[in-house]
């Protein structure tokens, strides 16, 4: 099957951010909707394909999967039957989406949004500061978190004994009860979360002592995360299951790892590329010399010829970043800045009085120098 590529399908460029996609995959949403294209077949296939689109590319692993592999590398996540809406990960963006829209979209989501899945606990999000070294070569971190854990008296289930635990008298169990109400399309039935229960399904006679009901308690625990090779300013991970834990017994939410660069001494990150600055003395570039220049690997050496200009670009092959993806690196731009004494000894003086009374040290013009001043420019502005 010849499937449309995902970034077209959202409308964003292949670098395009976490945000910029999210932003682009609200605004189709917003617009194929189904509730808002009744009996729109194409509206909806174009809905369906922005959320599958969305589902792979706002995950940074299956996106760097994708990217790597096209749809061959994504097609495992998706099961025998192509994607399903079971297997959209993102219910809490769409309720987002849907708040938006003023809860006008009943079931479309079926029971990933409904009944039980309120028990859910909510996301963690967790900065995490790294140094360019660090995020070029990969690292482990152990971060601490505080957050819901089940109750351990009472095994997570917020009863005192296991016995005082009841099926729910007004929805049996099911957490959810139908009301009729009318909407926009006239009178439908709507399917609201239990009153007695908040959608449990359950009720408690008597509370565990220690959560109160709750069936969870904040704790301070410690979490292994893997960064890996290549990450950069806001790449995110998600820890699934690491985040809070849900009311009695509900599932836990996830750890969002957020990446944040810190700035380094000296270098610049652009992309996969590391720019450094290279100070040269007059002489040492009007006669070359070898030059020491810091790398994220060590130090190399970069011969400077003679006659280098001020601006100049000096590119170290795949001495930059390592491409996240696994494959290869950026390089290491080494920008030339010449720069002029402040201070200077009379013999300098004197040396420099004589040079400037040599055709050399003459001042140049567009009129007098007109390749120099294209040569210049190429340096400075072009690649
Ligand atoms: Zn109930
Ligand atoms: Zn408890």
């Amino acid at each position: 099957m010849n499937k449309r590529d995902y970034y077209d399908t959202l409308g964003v460029a292949r670098s395009a951010s976490e945000d910029e996609i999210k932003k682009a995959y609200r605004k189709l949403a917003m617009q194929f909707h189904p509730d808002r294209n009744p009996g729109d077949e194409a509206a909806e296939e174009k809905f369906r394909t922005a959320a599958e689109a969305y589902e792979v590319l706002s995950d940074p692993e299956k996106r760097t999967r994708y990217d790597q592999f096209g749809h061959q590398g994504v097609a495992g996540d998706f099961g025998s039957g192509g994607f399903q809406w079971t297997d959209f990960s993102h219910a809490g963006d769409f309720e987002d989406i849907l708040g938006n829209l003023g809860g006008i979209f009943g079931d479309f989501f079926g029971g990933r949004t409904r009944g039980r899945a309120s028990n859910r606990g909510t996301d963690l999000r967790v900065n995490l500061k790294l140094t360019l070294e660090e995020l070029a070569r990969g690292v482990s971190k152990t971060i601490r978190i505080k957050r819901y854990m089940p109750c351990e008296p009472c095994d997570g289930s917020g009863a005192a004994e296991p016995n005082s635990v009841r099926i729910c008298p007004t929805c049996h169990g099911q957490g959810q009860v139908q009301q009729r109400a009318s909407s926009l399309f006239g009178v439908v039935m709507n399917v609201t979360t239990c009153p007695n229960c908040q959608g449990q399904g359950k009720t408690i006679d008597r509370p565990c002592g220690t959560c109160e009901g709750q069936g969870r308690q904040m704790k301070t625990v410690t979490v292994k995360v893997d960064i890996p090779v290549g990450a950069g300013d806001g790449n995110y991970m998600r820890l699934q299951g690491q985040g809070h834990a849900g009311v009695r017994g509900g599932a836990a939410g996830d750890v969002l790892v957020v990446i944040e660069q810190e700035p380094h001494e000296f270098f610049e990150r652009q992309d996969d590329d590391i720019v450094y600055v290279l100070p040269l003395s007059f002489s040492q570039a009007a006669l070359g010399d070898q030059a020491e220049v810091p790398t994220l690997t060590g130090k190399v050496r970069l011969t400077i010829p003679p006659g280098t200009q001020f601006g100049k670009v000096f590119r170290l092959r795949a001495k930059g970043m390592p491409h996240l993806n696994g494959y290869g690196q950026g390089d290491q731009l080494v920008k030339v800045i010449v720069w002029t004494p402040t201070e200077l000894s009379g013999r300098e003086k004197e040396l420099y009085r004589e040079l400037s009374g040599l055709d050399s040290g003459r001042t140049k013009t567009p009129e007098n120098d007109r390749g120099f001043f294209n040569r210049i420019r190429e340096e400075l502005f072009g690649d």
